[in-house]
């Protein structure tokens, strides 16, 4: 019998104890599944997140591998006494989730829905609102993992020239992918709509910085998902109010939440969302996390596995 230690908020527990349940026992694998406080040596594997108790893993000497149930590792990553192999979570529901928050926030800006939520006056704005159709705007995905890359697929669907940029190179149905320093300038140079879905690593701390905004065609639209560190906040909101950048949809942000002081709460031209792009849904998320210990079990490749090295 395995020993799991549920180490989230526990809030979280009565949505996922059924789910997880449910897929373990499909799966025919044996486990317990504990709320601390429990005997850290007798525990098998950790559903994990920053938000849950376990902060220090030294004493989880017989721990086979820690399941971050986000798909972001960054306040996890680093930990020192963090010797266990991690896993990140990708699972269909972050997945679903993210698609439709971006593709919500692409048409919203591709049709100027703003301007006629705004603009309802009994005048008859046709001249110059016509939208062009799809395949006519540039759209630019920068990170195009399991996240990214489900998002940059299913614009392409809908017709956008989608391009996405990466460390390695991709290659993606209808998508133009780009790689490297050269390949983000390219990439940032015909964004008309830009969508960030990087992970916060060192590297891509302020990617979007004075330099790298004014690449962007005048007016663009930004849409960040991804992570606050990505963008230099002083440099957007300067951006904002020069009008190169028309206007930016921003989720995730260095400070979480948004302090009531921020600037970009009241700037006309932001719009805030509490961290809603894609939520982990515990049904899909019970099955990645079963499947994984089924793998671990019998001595096959886990999925998902972070590579500590790189940060993500
Ligand atoms: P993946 O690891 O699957 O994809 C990350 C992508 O970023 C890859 O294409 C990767 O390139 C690229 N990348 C990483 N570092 C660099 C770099 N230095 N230069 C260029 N490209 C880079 O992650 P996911 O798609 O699953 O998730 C992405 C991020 O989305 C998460 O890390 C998290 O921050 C955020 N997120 C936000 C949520 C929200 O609700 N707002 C919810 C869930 C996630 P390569 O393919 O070459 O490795």
């Amino acid at each position: 019998m395995l020993t799991l230690l549920f180490a989230d908020r526990i809030e979280n527990w009565p949505a996922y104890e059924p789910a997880l349940k449910a897929v373990l026992s499909e799966a025919g694998i044996a486990a317990q599944i504990l709320l601390p406080p429990v005997d850290p040596a007798s525990v098998d594997y950790i559903i994990y997140s920053p938000l849950g108790p376990v902060q220090d893993f030294t004493a989880y000497t017989n721990t086979k591998a820690v399941m971050n149930l986000w798909a972001g590792v960054e306040r996890v990553v680093g930990n020192a006494t963090l010797t266990q192999p991690l896993c990140r979570m990708v699972d269909e529901g972050l997945e679903r989730g993210m698609i439709e928050w971006v593709t919500g926030h692409v048409l919203r800006a591709h049709l100027d829905i703003d301007f006629f939520l705004t603009h309802q006056d009994g005048l008859w704005h046709h001249q110059g609102h016509v939208p062009p159709l799809a395949r006519d705007r540039s759209v630019v995905i920068l990170g195009i993992g399991a996240l990214g890359g489900a998002c940059a697929t299913t614009l392409a669907g809908l017709g956008f020239n989608v391009t996405g940029w990466s460390r390695t190179q991709k290659a993606l149905p209808g998508v133009t992918c780009l790689s490297g320093p050269e390949g983000l300038r390219d990439a940032l140079s015909k964004a008309e709509i830009l969508i960030t879905v990087l992970p916060n690593t060192r590297e891509t701390t302020d990617l979007l910085n004075a330099e790298t905004l004014a690449l962007m065609p005048k007016g663009a639209v930004i849409l960040n998902p991804g992570r606050g560190n990505l963008i230099d906040d002083d440099a957007l909101l300067a951006a904002l109010d020069a009008g190169q950048i028309a206007h930016a949809t921003l989720d995730v942000f260095r400070v979480e939440p948004l302090p009531p002081e921020h600037p970009y709460w009241a700037h006309p031209k932001v719009t805030v969302t509490p961290h809603i792009a894609a939520e982990t849904r515990p049904a899909s998320a019970a099955r990645v996390i079963a499947e994984n210990i089924r793998r671990f079990e019998a001595g096959e490749e886990p999925l998902h596995l972070v590579e500590r090295g790189r940060g993500y």
